[in-house]
């Protein structure tokens, strides 16, 4: 389960950064992910919302995720470029994607698979 696993080291770097900090409560975690990260946003929130309640420090933290666009390489015409494809039309058994211009699946990521976490609210 790959939301699951995420959304676990998620919570791990949160509450090793409010430690370090002395912080008592974490209000917010914003997170960044690329549109080809392939996380299923949903999963995501009902991981996150069962791993927080395990500590204190994260138990009321709200979840915040920002999506970011992809860059995407056609191997059957020219295109190359950014491509904002909804999240909720990935399919993690299939990390296929169509390229916008010629709608061939011969298609390289350029950039878009990142996972951050963008900052902590505190
Ligand atoms: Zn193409």
């Amino acid at each position: 389960m790959h939301e699951f696993s995420l959304a676990q080291s998620v919570i791990e770097t949160t509450l090793a950064v409010a430690r370090d900090r002395n912080v008592e409560r974490i209000q917010k975690v914003i997170l960044k992910f690329g549109i080809f990260a392939l996380v299923q946003e949903d999963q995501f929130r009902f991981c996150f919302d069962l791993i927080k309640t395990e500590s204190n420090l994260t138990a009321t933290s709200e979840l915040e995720i920002d999506w970011i666009p992809g860059e995407l390489q056609c191997e059957s015409c020219d295109f190359k470029g950014m491509v904002k494809t909804s999240p909720q039309e990935h399919n993690e058994l299939a990390p296929i994607f169509q390229c916008p211009a010629c709608k061939s699946y011969s298609t390289k990521i350029i950039s878009g698979t990142e996972t951050i976490i963008d900052s902590i609210v505190v």
